[in-house]
């Protein structure tokens, strides 16, 4: 199937259009750069610069697709979670095109989207598909025995997500916003053992699938504070090679972990810390070893994007799954287990 993906939940504007597996066009605007100067994502500028961003998106993804509205099979956009007014500008959108277009219309989860995408990277998911799932709000161990309808949480963050923590260091270290990539390009120079942080989660009596990430923050940050307070230079590459090893050595071995225990074969990597390189490399290193095949998408289609969305649009159109009905809500906290949303009245 011929669809449109449209992704609007926090600063990209993103239109995709894929035929079943293959990616056609891949259309992004961000407003990152108007946001960094506030040093995080403001929920007004987002929005606004969405309602300029959308309309010439969409244009520009059909045009790189070389395909007319007309021969869509379906509208896709992400329904939820994500900034309430920034998903109502997506939904608005999409409903419009879909109504003028006499499309149906297709409701779906920005988590799911953020799995369904690797589909056009590597084709059709395993059933079930072990999934970890890493973004700027979530980190989730999750089992989905149909992608398109049952997704289930294994585990999930207990505090912060992994891109907040990547964040929320690179601000300590002074590395500017969005931090993950500026915390992976740091760490290329450091050392990834010059200094011991503390793995959130991982005794004995912790939960297995569970992640806490927001006490090796504040350990990263008492760091090099004490350091700045002795007047010593502060090792950056050093502190940030450090902190992502923490980071990925738990999440790999949660994963690999997850995959044993249920007797899956495989793990996908999914969401925006994804895009890490060592998560990369660790989690190839970690599957070989333990004989499970790595699905990682290359790094952009790891953050948000429109094709992820358009991705599991199309999967819904192929197994013949409902459309939302005309008053689909935007519903910024989602959860994870409502793959898609039939509409307000359901
Ligand atoms: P969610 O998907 O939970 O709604 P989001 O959509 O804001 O959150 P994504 O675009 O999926 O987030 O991911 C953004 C996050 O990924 C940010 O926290 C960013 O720092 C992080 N990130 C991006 N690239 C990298 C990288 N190379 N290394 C580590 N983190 C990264
Ligand atoms: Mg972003
Ligand atoms: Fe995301």
């Amino acid at each position: 199937p011929l669809v449109l993906g449209i992704e609007t939940s926090c600063d990209e504007t993103g239109v995709g259009i894929v035929r079943g597996h293959t990616l056609l066009a891949d259309a992004i605007a961000s407003s990152v750069d108007e946001h960094a100067r506030f040093g995080g994502v403001v929920p007004e500028v987002a929005s606004r610069a969405h309602l300029e961003a959308m309309v010439p998106t969409i244009q520009r993804a059909l045009k790189d697709a070389g395909v007319a509205a007309s021969d869509l099979d379906g509208i896709a956009v992400t329904a939820g979670p994500g900034l309430a007014g920034a998903l109502l500008v997506g939904v608005s959108a999409a409903k419009a095109y879909a109504y003028a277009l006499g499309k149906p219309l297709y409701g779906v989860n920005h988590l799911a989207s953020h799995i369904c995408v690797d589909q056009l990277e590597h084709g059709a998911l395993p059933e079930p598909t072990m999934a970890l799932l890493v973004s700027g709000g979530h980190s989730s161990l999750l089992l989905a025995p149909d992608i398109t309808t049952d997704v289930r949480p294994l585990g999930s963050t207990i505090d912060d997500a992994a891109g907040e923590a990547f964040d929320k260091v690179a601000r300590v270290l002074g590395l500017g916003f969005p931090g993950g990539p500026a915390i992976d390009r740091q760490a290329r120079d450091g050392d990834p053992g010059a200094i011991r942080f503390p793995r959130g989660l991982t005794g004995g009596r912790d939960p297995i699938y569970d992640f806490s990430f927001s006490g090796l923050k504040t350990a990263v940050a008492r760091w090099v504070e004490g350091k700045r307070r002795e007047g010593v230079a502060v090792p950056v590459a050093d502190v940030a090679a450090s902190f992502q090893e923490a980071v990925v050595d738990v999440l790999t071995r949660k994963a690999v972990r997850a995959c044993k225990d249920n007797g899956v074969d495989h793990l996908m990597i999914g969401g925006g810390v994804a895009a890490n390189s060592r998560l990369r490399s660790l989690a190839q290193e970690r599957c070989a070893d333990a004989g499970i095949v790595l699905r990682v998408p290359r790094p952009g289609l790891c953050t948000d994007n429109g094709a992820m969305v358009a991705a599991l649009g199309a999967e819904m159109v192929a197994r013949g799954r409902p459309a939302s009905t005309w008053d689909l809500p935007a519903d910024s906290s989602l959860p994870v287990t409502e793959v898609s949303v039939p509409g307000h009245t359901h």
